[in-house]
Protein backbone atom coordinates (compact mmCIF):
# COMPACT_ATOMS: atom_id res chain seq x y z
CA UNK A 1 0.00 0.00 0.00
CA UNK A 2 0.99 3.67 -1.14
CA UNK A 3 1.85 5.73 1.62
CA UNK A 4 0.90 9.15 0.91
CA UNK A 5 2.47 12.37 1.96
CA UNK A 6 -1.19 13.64 3.78
CA UNK A 7 -1.96 11.72 7.04
CA UNK A 8 -5.97 11.51 5.72
CA UNK A 9 -7.30 10.62 2.52
CA UNK A 10 -9.93 12.28 0.98
CA UNK A 11 -12.00 9.14 0.65
CA UNK A 12 -11.70 9.02 4.49
CA UNK A 13 -12.92 12.60 5.35
CA UNK A 14 -13.13 14.73 2.76
CA UNK A 15 -13.42 18.23 4.75
CA UNK A 16 -10.31 17.17 6.49
CA UNK A 17 -8.32 16.07 3.75
CA UNK A 18 -9.45 19.77 2.41
CA UNK A 19 -8.08 21.16 5.52
CA UNK A 20 -5.07 19.35 5.46
CA UNK A 21 -3.90 20.26 1.82
CA UNK A 22 -4.43 23.95 2.56
CA UNK A 23 -2.42 23.83 5.98
CA UNK A 24 0.31 21.26 4.48
CA UNK A 25 0.35 22.71 1.19
CA UNK A 26 1.32 26.27 2.60
CA UNK A 27 -2.00 27.69 1.08
CA UNK A 28 -4.02 29.82 3.79
CA UNK A 29 -4.23 29.71 7.84
CA UNK A 30 -6.61 31.18 10.31
CA UNK A 31 -5.93 34.32 11.50
CA UNK A 32 -8.04 34.76 14.71
CA UNK A 33 -10.56 36.88 13.40
CA UNK A 34 -13.75 33.60 12.34
CA UNK A 35 -13.74 33.70 8.74
CA UNK A 36 -10.78 35.74 7.79
CA UNK A 37 -7.67 33.78 6.01
CA UNK A 38 -4.16 35.01 5.97
CA UNK A 39 -3.24 33.90 2.52
CA UNK A 40 0.30 32.59 2.23
CA UNK A 41 2.89 32.90 -0.37
CA UNK A 42 1.78 29.88 -2.50
CA UNK A 43 -1.84 30.82 -2.30
CA UNK A 44 -1.79 34.30 -2.97
CA UNK A 45 0.59 32.92 -5.80
CA UNK A 46 -1.87 31.00 -7.17
CA UNK A 47 -4.33 34.36 -7.00
CA UNK A 48 -1.80 36.17 -9.02
CA UNK A 49 -2.27 33.62 -11.75
CA UNK A 50 -6.12 33.37 -11.75
CA UNK A 51 -5.77 37.39 -11.65
CA UNK A 52 -3.81 37.87 -14.58
CA UNK A 53 -5.07 35.28 -17.17
CA UNK A 54 -8.60 36.69 -15.87
CA UNK A 55 -7.82 40.23 -15.58
CA UNK A 56 -6.20 39.70 -19.80
CA UNK A 57 -9.56 38.38 -20.86
CA UNK A 58 -11.65 40.90 -18.71
CA UNK A 59 -9.56 43.75 -20.66
CA UNK A 60 -9.76 41.53 -24.38
CA UNK A 61 -13.79 42.10 -23.83
CA UNK A 62 -13.25 45.72 -23.70
CA UNK A 63 -13.26 46.30 -20.19
CA UNK A 64 -11.07 48.43 -17.81
CA UNK A 65 -10.07 48.15 -14.26
CA UNK A 66 -10.77 51.22 -11.82
CA UNK A 67 -11.35 51.61 -7.94
CA UNK A 68 -13.99 52.40 -5.75
CA UNK A 69 -13.69 53.26 -2.39
CA UNK A 70 -14.04 50.23 0.87
CA UNK A 71 -16.88 52.37 2.30
CA UNK A 72 -20.17 53.10 1.18
CA UNK A 73 -22.57 55.09 2.71
CA UNK A 74 -25.37 53.05 4.07
CA UNK A 75 -28.01 55.37 2.85
CA UNK A 76 -26.73 53.67 -0.34
CA UNK A 77 -28.11 50.50 0.32
CA UNK A 78 -31.82 52.08 1.37
CA UNK A 79 -32.15 52.91 -2.02
CA UNK A 80 -32.82 49.35 -3.30
CA UNK A 81 -34.61 47.61 -0.78
CA UNK A 82 -34.00 43.90 -2.99
CA UNK A 83 -30.64 44.63 -2.30
CA UNK A 84 -30.61 45.51 1.29
CA UNK A 85 -32.97 42.49 2.21
CA UNK A 86 -30.23 40.12 0.57
CA UNK A 87 -27.33 41.74 2.44
CA UNK A 88 -28.36 43.68 5.26
CA UNK A 89 -27.78 40.15 7.79
CA UNK A 90 -24.41 39.94 6.51
CA UNK A 91 -23.08 43.53 6.71
CA UNK A 92 -20.25 45.05 8.92
CA UNK A 93 -20.24 48.68 9.89
CA UNK A 94 -18.06 51.06 11.21
CA UNK A 95 -19.92 53.41 13.37
CA UNK A 96 -16.97 55.40 14.82
CA UNK A 97 -13.93 57.00 13.92
CA UNK A 98 -11.58 57.19 16.87
CA UNK A 99 -11.08 55.09 20.29
CA UNK A 100 -10.24 56.40 23.98
CA UNK A 101 -8.98 55.02 26.93
CA UNK A 102 -11.22 53.71 29.37
CA UNK A 103 -11.16 51.68 32.55
CA UNK A 104 -7.78 50.92 30.65
CA UNK A 105 -9.43 50.18 27.70
CA UNK A 106 -9.94 50.79 24.50
CA UNK A 107 -13.44 51.61 23.14
CA UNK A 108 -15.30 53.52 20.40
CA UNK A 109 -15.14 57.33 21.31
CA UNK A 110 -18.96 58.33 21.61
CA UNK A 111 -17.70 61.96 20.63
CA UNK A 112 -16.84 60.11 17.32
CA UNK A 113 -19.91 58.84 16.46
CA UNK A 114 -20.51 58.89 12.14
CA UNK A 115 -23.34 60.97 11.63
CA UNK A 116 -24.09 58.39 9.24
CA UNK A 117 -22.70 54.60 9.52
CA UNK A 118 -20.31 53.44 6.12
CA UNK A 119 -20.69 49.57 5.36
CA UNK A 120 -17.82 47.99 4.70
CA UNK A 121 -18.70 46.90 0.92
CA UNK A 122 -20.48 43.60 0.43
CA UNK A 123 -20.29 44.53 -3.31
CA UNK A 124 -20.28 47.65 -5.01
CA UNK A 125 -23.83 47.70 -7.26
CA UNK A 126 -24.83 50.80 -5.50
CA UNK A 127 -21.34 52.73 -5.31
CA UNK A 128 -20.48 52.28 -8.53
CA UNK A 129 -24.08 53.04 -9.17
CA UNK A 130 -23.66 56.18 -8.13
CA UNK A 131 -20.74 56.86 -10.04
CA UNK A 132 -22.48 55.62 -13.35
CA UNK A 133 -25.50 58.32 -12.62
CA UNK A 134 -22.73 61.15 -13.04
CA UNK A 135 -20.60 59.61 -15.64
CA UNK A 136 -23.59 58.90 -17.97
CA UNK A 137 -25.77 61.32 -19.60
CA UNK A 138 -26.40 60.45 -23.45
CA UNK A 139 -26.58 57.68 -25.39
CA UNK A 140 -23.02 58.55 -26.22
CA UNK A 141 -21.64 57.83 -22.76
CA UNK A 142 -22.73 53.97 -23.34
CA UNK A 143 -21.76 51.35 -23.19
CA UNK A 144 -19.62 51.83 -20.23
CA UNK A 145 -17.91 48.86 -19.40
CA UNK A 146 -15.65 48.70 -15.99
CA UNK A 147 -13.91 45.90 -13.77
CA UNK A 148 -12.41 46.42 -10.44
CA UNK A 149 -9.95 43.82 -8.13
CA UNK A 150 -11.09 44.35 -4.96
CA UNK A 151 -11.52 42.82 -1.24
CA UNK A 152 -15.10 42.76 0.03
CA UNK A 153 -16.50 41.92 3.33
CA UNK A 154 -19.59 38.98 4.01
CA UNK A 155 -20.50 38.53 7.64
CA UNK A 156 -21.01 34.67 6.75
CA UNK A 157 -22.12 32.30 9.50
CA UNK A 158 -21.06 29.19 8.38
CA UNK A 159 -17.57 29.99 6.60
CA UNK A 160 -14.85 27.49 5.31
CA UNK A 161 -11.55 28.73 3.95
CA UNK A 162 -11.44 30.17 0.52
CA UNK A 163 -14.86 28.95 -0.15
CA UNK A 164 -16.68 30.47 1.64
CA UNK A 165 -14.96 33.33 3.75
CA UNK A 166 -15.77 36.17 5.66
CA UNK A 167 -13.07 38.54 3.94
CA UNK A 168 -12.58 37.61 0.34
CA UNK A 169 -10.73 38.68 -2.73
CA UNK A 170 -12.67 39.08 -6.27
CA UNK A 171 -13.21 40.62 -9.31
CA UNK A 172 -16.47 42.51 -9.68
CA UNK A 173 -17.50 43.49 -13.57
CA UNK A 174 -20.13 46.44 -13.33
CA UNK A 175 -21.45 47.72 -17.34
CA UNK A 176 -24.24 49.91 -18.05
CA UNK A 177 -25.98 49.68 -21.61
CA UNK A 178 -28.53 51.89 -23.57
CA UNK A 179 -30.75 48.46 -24.08
CA UNK A 180 -32.06 45.29 -22.61
CA UNK A 181 -30.33 43.24 -25.80
CA UNK A 182 -26.94 44.37 -25.15
CA UNK A 183 -27.02 43.91 -21.15
CA UNK A 184 -28.06 40.59 -21.66
CA UNK A 185 -25.80 39.72 -24.32
CA UNK A 186 -22.90 41.54 -21.73
CA UNK A 187 -24.28 38.95 -19.41
CA UNK A 188 -23.62 35.73 -21.10
CA UNK A 189 -20.44 36.94 -23.15
CA UNK A 190 -18.73 37.15 -19.31
CA UNK A 191 -20.50 34.05 -18.12
CA UNK A 192 -18.69 31.91 -21.79
CA UNK A 193 -15.44 34.38 -20.32
CA UNK A 194 -15.60 32.53 -16.97
CA UNK A 195 -16.68 29.10 -18.48
CA UNK A 196 -13.77 29.71 -20.73
CA UNK A 197 -11.32 30.31 -17.87
CA UNK A 198 -12.24 27.80 -15.68
CA UNK A 199 -11.95 24.98 -18.23
CA UNK A 200 -8.95 26.33 -20.05
CA UNK A 201 -6.45 27.87 -17.07
CA UNK A 202 -8.15 26.48 -13.74
CA UNK A 203 -8.54 22.99 -16.10
CA UNK A 204 -12.24 22.69 -14.05
CA UNK A 205 -14.64 21.77 -15.79
CA UNK A 206 -18.08 23.40 -15.50
CA UNK A 207 -21.76 23.78 -16.05
CA UNK A 208 -22.61 27.20 -17.63
CA UNK A 209 -26.19 28.11 -16.63
CA UNK A 210 -29.14 30.58 -15.41
CA UNK A 211 -30.27 30.44 -11.68
CA UNK A 212 -34.03 29.58 -11.32
CA UNK A 213 -35.64 32.60 -9.44
CA UNK A 214 -35.02 32.01 -5.50
CA UNK A 215 -31.11 31.57 -6.08
CA UNK A 216 -30.90 35.27 -7.87
CA UNK A 217 -28.41 37.56 -6.95
CA UNK A 218 -30.34 40.25 -4.70
CA UNK A 219 -31.53 42.61 -7.18
CA UNK A 220 -31.15 41.13 -10.29
CA UNK A 221 -33.17 40.08 -13.10
CA UNK A 222 -31.58 37.24 -14.30
CA UNK A 223 -28.60 35.08 -12.46
CA UNK A 224 -26.12 33.19 -14.11
CA UNK A 225 -23.18 30.65 -13.32
CA UNK A 226 -20.89 28.44 -13.96
CA UNK A 227 -21.06 25.16 -11.39
CA UNK A 228 -18.06 22.97 -10.80
CA UNK A 229 -18.50 19.17 -9.16
CA UNK A 230 -15.97 18.84 -6.45
CA UNK A 231 -14.81 15.25 -5.91
CA UNK A 232 -17.28 14.34 -2.91
CA UNK A 233 -19.68 15.17 -5.92
CA UNK A 234 -20.63 18.49 -4.23
CA UNK A 235 -21.23 21.76 -6.55
CA UNK A 236 -19.53 24.83 -5.96
CA UNK A 237 -20.76 27.58 -7.71
CA UNK A 238 -17.44 29.40 -8.82
CA UNK A 239 -18.46 32.39 -10.58
CA UNK A 240 -22.17 34.65 -11.49
CA UNK A 241 -23.12 36.83 -13.73
CA UNK A 242 -26.33 39.20 -13.10
CA UNK A 243 -28.15 40.59 -15.58
CA UNK A 244 -29.96 43.87 -13.07
CA UNK A 245 -32.30 45.39 -15.45
CA UNK A 246 -32.99 48.85 -14.76
CA UNK A 247 -33.02 47.66 -10.49
CA UNK A 248 -29.81 50.27 -10.07
CA UNK A 249 -30.52 52.32 -12.49
CA UNK A 250 -33.85 53.34 -11.07
CA UNK A 251 -32.37 53.28 -7.39
CA UNK A 252 -29.44 55.56 -8.19
CA UNK A 253 -30.93 57.45 -11.21
CA UNK A 254 -28.79 56.11 -14.07
CA UNK A 255 -30.70 57.96 -16.93
CA UNK A 256 -29.34 58.75 -20.37
CA UNK A 257 -31.08 60.73 -22.94
CA UNK A 258 -31.10 58.23 -26.08
CA UNK A 259 -30.66 59.29 -29.74
CA UNK A 260 -34.29 60.61 -30.12
CA UNK A 261 -34.12 62.78 -27.06
CA UNK A 262 -35.94 61.39 -24.59
CA UNK A 263 -34.65 60.40 -20.92
CA UNK A 264 -34.07 56.56 -20.70
CA UNK A 265 -33.41 54.08 -17.63
CA UNK A 266 -29.58 52.72 -18.40
CA UNK A 267 -29.39 48.80 -18.11
CA UNK A 268 -26.98 47.45 -16.03
CA UNK A 269 -24.87 44.03 -15.41
CA UNK A 270 -22.74 42.65 -13.23
CA UNK A 271 -20.25 39.73 -12.61
CA UNK A 272 -17.82 38.11 -10.21
CA UNK A 273 -15.62 35.36 -9.29
CA UNK A 274 -13.47 35.18 -6.28
CA UNK A 275 -10.86 33.01 -4.11
CA UNK A 276 -13.62 30.77 -3.73
CA UNK A 277 -12.23 29.71 -7.04
CA UNK A 278 -9.09 28.44 -5.17
CA UNK A 279 -11.10 25.94 -2.71
CA UNK A 280 -12.21 24.21 -6.24
CA UNK A 281 -8.97 23.80 -7.74
CA UNK A 282 -8.21 22.25 -4.67
CA UNK A 283 -11.22 20.10 -4.52
CA UNK A 284 -10.96 19.17 -8.18
CA UNK A 285 -7.24 18.36 -8.72
CA UNK A 286 -6.22 17.66 -5.04
CA UNK A 287 -5.28 14.14 -4.37
CA UNK A 288 -4.24 12.05 -1.15
CA UNK A 289 -0.19 13.63 -1.51
CA UNK A 290 -1.44 17.50 -1.41
CA UNK A 291 -2.55 19.44 -4.16
CA UNK A 292 -2.41 19.57 -7.56
CA UNK A 293 -1.80 22.43 -9.36
CA UNK A 294 -2.65 23.28 -12.80
CA UNK A 295 0.69 24.23 -14.57
CA UNK A 296 -1.42 27.60 -16.24
CA UNK A 297 -2.26 28.93 -12.60
CA UNK A 298 1.24 27.61 -10.64
CA UNK A 299 3.59 30.22 -9.47
CA UNK A 300 6.51 27.53 -10.11
CA UNK A 301 5.44 24.94 -12.85
CA UNK A 302 8.74 23.07 -12.70
CA UNK A 303 10.85 22.94 -9.46
CA UNK A 304 14.86 22.34 -9.25
CA UNK A 305 16.14 20.16 -6.28
CA UNK A 306 19.59 19.59 -6.00
CA UNK A 307 20.81 16.89 -3.91
CA UNK A 308 23.16 18.13 -1.75
CA UNK A 309 25.74 15.94 0.88
CA UNK A 310 27.85 19.14 2.46
CA UNK A 311 30.61 17.88 0.19
CA UNK A 312 32.78 19.61 -2.31
CA UNK A 313 30.96 18.10 -5.06
CA UNK A 314 27.80 20.28 -4.46
CA UNK A 315 28.99 23.20 -6.34
CA UNK A 316 29.07 21.26 -8.85
CA UNK A 317 25.23 20.45 -8.45
CA UNK A 318 24.56 23.88 -7.89
CA UNK A 319 26.00 25.12 -10.71
CA UNK A 320 24.62 21.98 -13.21
CA UNK A 321 21.19 23.42 -11.91
CA UNK A 322 21.60 26.74 -12.48
CA UNK A 323 22.15 26.18 -16.00
CA UNK A 324 19.23 23.66 -15.88
CA UNK A 325 17.05 26.44 -14.38
CA UNK A 326 18.28 29.40 -16.87
CA UNK A 327 17.80 26.78 -19.74
CA UNK A 328 14.10 26.26 -19.19
CA UNK A 329 13.55 30.05 -18.14
CA UNK A 330 14.56 30.46 -21.37
CA UNK A 331 11.39 28.12 -22.89
CA UNK A 332 7.90 28.93 -23.24
CA UNK A 333 4.39 27.18 -22.49
CA UNK A 334 0.97 28.80 -23.46
CA UNK A 335 2.20 31.23 -24.56
CA UNK A 336 4.60 32.72 -21.63
CA UNK A 337 7.58 32.06 -20.09
CA UNK A 338 8.34 29.01 -18.19
CA UNK A 339 8.49 29.84 -14.37
CA UNK A 340 11.08 27.08 -12.91
CA UNK A 341 12.64 27.69 -9.43
CA UNK A 342 15.90 26.34 -8.38
CA UNK A 343 15.18 25.71 -4.56
CA UNK A 344 18.30 26.71 -2.79
CA UNK A 345 16.73 26.58 0.65
CA UNK A 346 19.48 24.87 3.61
CA UNK A 347 16.58 21.66 4.09
CA UNK A 348 17.08 18.09 3.14
CA UNK A 349 16.47 17.29 -0.44
CA UNK A 350 13.79 14.60 0.53
CA UNK A 351 11.62 17.07 2.90
CA UNK A 352 11.84 19.91 0.14
CA UNK A 353 10.36 16.87 -2.40
CA UNK A 354 8.17 16.24 -0.83
CA UNK A 355 7.20 19.53 0.25
CA UNK A 356 6.97 20.24 -3.58
CA UNK A 357 4.64 17.52 -4.00
CA UNK A 358 1.92 18.38 -0.99
CA UNK A 359 1.94 22.43 -3.09
CA UNK A 360 1.17 20.33 -6.01
CA UNK A 361 4.12 21.91 -8.04
CA UNK A 362 3.80 20.46 -12.07
CA UNK A 363 7.16 19.15 -12.26
CA UNK A 364 9.89 18.40 -9.77
CA UNK A 365 13.22 17.80 -10.64
CA UNK A 366 16.07 16.37 -8.52
CA UNK A 367 19.93 16.29 -9.57
CA UNK A 368 22.20 14.39 -7.56
CA UNK A 369 25.79 13.52 -8.50
CA UNK A 370 25.35 10.67 -10.09
CA UNK A 371 22.70 13.30 -12.72
CA UNK A 372 25.20 15.18 -13.04
CA UNK A 373 27.79 13.10 -14.06
CA UNK A 374 25.91 11.21 -16.85
CA UNK A 375 24.07 14.38 -17.83
CA UNK A 376 20.69 13.33 -16.32
CA UNK A 377 17.99 14.41 -13.95
CA UNK A 378 15.43 12.95 -11.98
CA UNK A 379 11.53 13.80 -13.29
CA UNK A 380 8.26 13.68 -10.88
CA UNK A 381 5.33 14.44 -12.65
CA UNK A 382 2.82 15.32 -10.12
CA UNK A 383 -0.22 14.40 -12.18
CA UNK A 384 1.42 10.58 -12.18
CA UNK A 385 3.26 10.64 -8.60
CA UNK A 386 3.50 6.51 -8.46
CA UNK A 387 4.14 3.23 -11.06
CA UNK A 388 1.78 0.52 -11.07
CA UNK A 389 4.20 -0.93 -7.93
CA UNK A 390 3.49 2.02 -5.56
CA UNK A 391 7.27 2.62 -5.94
CA UNK A 392 7.38 6.97 -6.50
CA UNK A 393 7.57 7.42 -10.67
CA UNK A 394 10.90 9.13 -10.52
CA UNK A 395 12.38 8.96 -14.22
CA UNK A 396 16.17 9.23 -14.89
CA UNK A 397 16.38 11.07 -18.67
CA UNK A 398 19.34 12.79 -20.49
CA UNK A 399 18.95 16.46 -19.11
CA UNK A 400 18.65 17.61 -23.16
CA UNK A 401 15.51 15.98 -23.56
CA UNK A 402 14.36 16.66 -20.37
CA UNK A 403 14.69 20.57 -21.75
CA UNK A 404 13.53 19.40 -25.72
CA UNK A 405 9.89 18.22 -23.70
CA UNK A 406 8.82 20.55 -20.79
CA UNK A 407 6.78 22.46 -22.58
CA UNK A 408 4.63 19.59 -24.07
CA UNK A 409 5.11 17.80 -20.46
CA UNK A 410 3.73 21.06 -18.89
CA UNK A 411 1.19 21.25 -21.21
CA UNK A 412 -0.06 17.42 -21.24
CA UNK A 413 -0.26 18.03 -17.64
CA UNK A 414 -2.39 20.50 -17.71
CA UNK A 415 -4.52 18.84 -20.24
CA UNK A 416 -4.54 15.63 -18.62
CA UNK A 417 -6.31 17.52 -15.48
CA UNK A 418 -8.76 18.82 -17.54
CA UNK A 419 -9.68 15.37 -19.08
CA UNK A 420 -9.70 13.43 -15.88
CA UNK A 421 -12.21 16.00 -13.88
CA UNK A 422 -14.45 16.17 -16.96
CA UNK A 423 -14.71 12.44 -17.10
CA UNK A 424 -15.67 12.47 -12.98
CA UNK A 425 -18.00 14.80 -13.46
CA UNK A 426 -19.97 13.33 -16.97
CA UNK A 427 -19.64 10.02 -14.83
CA UNK A 428 -21.24 11.49 -12.09
CA UNK A 429 -23.90 13.18 -13.61
CA UNK A 430 -27.57 11.06 -14.06
CA UNK A 431 -29.90 12.40 -16.28
CA UNK A 432 -32.62 9.53 -16.24
CA UNK A 433 -34.42 10.11 -13.23
CA UNK A 434 -38.31 10.77 -13.43
CA UNK A 435 -39.59 10.77 -10.61
CA UNK A 436 -39.13 12.37 -7.00
CA UNK A 437 -38.53 9.13 -4.73
CA UNK A 438 -35.78 7.98 -7.58
CA UNK A 439 -34.05 11.58 -7.37
CA UNK A 440 -34.71 11.33 -3.36
CA UNK A 441 -32.66 8.18 -3.48
CA UNK A 442 -29.85 9.30 -6.13
CA UNK A 443 -28.53 11.21 -2.68
CA UNK A 444 -28.81 8.17 -0.83
CA UNK A 445 -24.74 7.22 -0.60
CA UNK A 446 -21.76 8.65 0.82
CA UNK A 447 -21.04 10.45 -2.65
CA UNK A 448 -23.75 11.43 -4.77
CA UNK A 449 -23.05 13.28 -7.86
CA UNK A 450 -25.61 15.79 -9.58
CA UNK A 451 -28.85 14.74 -10.89
CA UNK A 452 -30.32 17.05 -14.54
CA UNK A 453 -33.98 16.54 -13.93
CA UNK A 454 -36.82 18.47 -16.49
CA UNK A 455 -38.63 20.58 -14.55
CA UNK A 456 -41.73 23.09 -15.10
CA UNK A 457 -40.23 26.41 -13.83
CA UNK A 458 -42.43 27.25 -11.52
CA UNK A 459 -42.19 30.53 -9.68
CA UNK A 460 -43.40 32.14 -6.65
CA UNK A 461 -44.85 30.44 -3.83
CA UNK A 462 -44.82 27.35 -5.60
CA UNK A 463 -41.42 27.03 -6.02
CA UNK A 464 -40.53 27.79 -2.48
CA UNK A 465 -42.37 24.99 -1.59
CA UNK A 466 -40.15 22.94 -4.37
CA UNK A 467 -37.41 24.52 -2.47
CA UNK A 468 -38.48 23.43 0.78
CA UNK A 469 -38.88 20.12 -0.29
CA UNK A 470 -35.18 19.79 -1.62
CA UNK A 471 -33.91 21.79 1.81
CA UNK A 472 -35.32 18.80 3.35
CA UNK A 473 -33.11 16.83 1.76
CA UNK A 474 -30.16 19.13 1.73
CA UNK A 475 -30.53 19.93 -1.79
CA UNK A 476 -30.68 22.72 -4.11
CA UNK A 477 -30.84 24.09 -7.26
CA UNK A 478 -27.93 24.75 -9.12
CA UNK A 479 -28.47 25.80 -12.78
CA UNK A 480 -30.68 25.70 -15.69
CA UNK A 481 -27.72 24.40 -18.32
CA UNK A 482 -27.30 26.33 -20.73
CA UNK A 483 -26.62 24.24 -23.46
CA UNK A 484 -29.23 21.84 -23.01
CA UNK A 485 -32.51 21.54 -24.41
CA UNK A 486 -35.85 20.10 -22.74
CA UNK A 487 -37.02 17.02 -24.29
CA UNK A 488 -40.46 17.88 -23.26
CA UNK A 489 -41.85 15.17 -20.16
CA UNK A 490 -43.33 16.04 -16.91
CA UNK A 491 -41.83 18.34 -13.86
CA UNK A 492 -40.68 15.84 -11.79
CA UNK A 493 -41.67 18.63 -8.57
CA UNK A 494 -45.04 20.03 -10.18
CA UNK A 495 -46.24 16.93 -12.56
CA UNK A 496 -46.72 20.17 -15.15
CA UNK A 497 -45.27 19.56 -18.59
CA UNK A 498 -41.56 20.62 -18.02
CA UNK A 499 -39.65 23.35 -20.31
CA UNK A 500 -36.33 23.02 -18.89
CA UNK A 501 -33.69 20.71 -17.54
CA UNK A 502 -32.43 21.69 -14.35
CA UNK A 503 -29.02 20.23 -12.10
CA UNK A 504 -30.08 19.46 -8.04
CA UNK A 505 -27.20 18.97 -5.83
CA UNK A 506 -25.60 19.45 -2.61
CA UNK A 507 -23.88 22.53 -2.80
CA UNK A 508 -21.00 23.90 -0.71
P1 LIG B 1 -22.23 37.42 -5.88
O1 LIG B 1 -21.88 38.88 -5.89
O2 LIG B 1 -23.00 37.04 -4.67
O3 LIG B 1 -22.84 36.95 -7.16
O4 LIG B 1 -20.85 36.63 -5.73
C1 LIG B 1 -19.93 36.55 -6.78
C2 LIG B 1 -19.05 35.35 -6.58
O5 LIG B 1 -18.25 35.53 -5.42
C3 LIG B 1 -19.82 34.07 -6.33
O6 LIG B 1 -20.15 33.42 -7.51
C4 LIG B 1 -18.84 33.25 -5.53
O7 LIG B 1 -17.98 32.54 -6.40
C5 LIG B 1 -18.05 34.30 -4.78
N1 LIG B 1 -18.45 34.40 -3.35
C6 LIG B 1 -19.64 34.78 -2.83
N2 LIG B 1 -19.60 34.76 -1.48
C7 LIG B 1 -18.36 34.35 -1.13
C8 LIG B 1 -17.68 34.12 0.13
N3 LIG B 1 -18.28 34.33 1.30
N4 LIG B 1 -16.39 33.70 0.09
C9 LIG B 1 -15.77 33.50 -1.10
N5 LIG B 1 -16.35 33.70 -2.29
C10 LIG B 1 -17.62 34.13 -2.32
Amino acid sequence: MIKHALNVTREADFAAWYQAVISEADLAEESGVRGCMVIRPWGYGIWERIQRLLDDRIKATGHENCYFPLFIPLSYFEKEAEHVDGFAKEMAVVTHHRLIQKDGRLVPDPEAKLEEPLVVRPTSETVIGAAFSRWIQSWRDLPVLINQWANVVRWEMRTRMFLRTSEFLWQEGHTAHASEAEAREETLKMLEVYRSFAEDCLAMPVVAGEKPENERFPGAVSTYSIEAMMQDGKALQAGTSHFLGTTFSTAQNIKFQNAEGELELAQTTSWGVSTRMIGGVIMVHGDDDGLRVPPRIAPWQIVIVPMLRDQPEDQAIVDYCKTLQQELAALSAFGEPVRALLDLRPAKAATKRWGWVKKGAPIVIEVGGRDVAGGNVSVIRRDRLYREDGKLDSAVVPRGQLVDEATQMLESIQQGLHTQARERMDANIRRDITDFATLEKAFDGAKPGWVEVSWSKPGGAELDKVVERLKALKLTFRNVPNDVVADGGTCIFTGAPAVERIVVARAY
